[in-house]
């Protein structure tokens, strides 16, 4: 049986802190799919290529693929031996990343990356927004997380704060409703709960108190 849990949902959800509380407690590695298109988009941003100049994706697609490493134990993102872990959270480079994912080809080349990541391992749980409907259909435990755009937005805030940086809620609630628009609306595997997917409000709950509901799920 495939041993993946995947995890869907919007912008600031929780999904990533929830992914690598479930998987530590199974065992398992957590692997957080933004990650890789916030790779991709360091990689664009860096190199100076507008977002439209897709013909020099293959480069970079294949330079992700031999040398992109997520650390479970820590979430730490890394390209070769350089740790690009608070890079890729920097606002233009998510902006940036929630841009390209609107491609097809972006989506496609960043298929096989994804699914080499996840079953070179015994079990994983991985996090992102078509991880149930188009990377993992299979799994046997889908769940799609949600919480108010205000929540998130405040978790954001509390997050880049802790980190130094910065940043007005406001800006950050219009940010999270673009975001939300295109990853809701572009053509290509749309944000949406897969049919046999368990929703999930982590709203008022703690990310502690929604892996709890996770792992008892995964339990039965
Ligand atoms: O999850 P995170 O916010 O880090 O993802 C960065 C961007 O990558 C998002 O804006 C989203 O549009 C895109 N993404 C995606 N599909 C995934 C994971 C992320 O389209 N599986």
């Amino acid at each position: 049986k495939l041993k993946v849990i995947t995890i869907d949902g919007p912008a600031g959800s929780g999904k990533s802190t929830v992914a690598r509380i479930v998987a530590s407690k199974l065992g398992w590695i957590y692997v957080t799919t933004g990650a890789i298109y916030r790779t991709l988009a360091l990689l664009f941003h860096e190199a100076n290529i507008k977002d439209t100049d897709l013909e020099n994706i293959e480069r970079f697609i294949s330079f992700i693929s031999e040398r992109y490493r997520q650390e479970s134990s820590t979430g730490k993102v890394f390209i070769g031996e350089r740790e690009i872990t608070q890079e890729i959270k920097a606002p233009l480079v998510s902006e940036l990343a929630s841009i390209l994912a609107q491609e097809d080809s972006v989506r496609k080349r960043l298929l096989p990356i994804q699914r080499k990541v996840v079953l070179n391992n015994h079990g994983a749980v991985v996090d992102g927004r078509d991880m149930g409907t188009v990377v993992f259909p299979d799994a046997p435990l889908k769940i799609f997380l949600t919480a108010s755009a205000k929540e998130r937005a405040e978790r954001r805030w509390k997050e880049l704060n802790q980190n130094g940086q910065k940043t007005d809620i406001k800006e950050l609630l219009r940010e999270i409703h673009e975001r939300d628009e295109r990853d809701l609306n572009r053509a290509i595997a749309p944000l949406k709960a897969a049919h046999d997917a368990i929703s999930l409000d982590s709203t008022k709950s703690t990310q502690e108190e929604i892996a709890k509901a996770i792992l008892q799920f995964a339990m039965q």
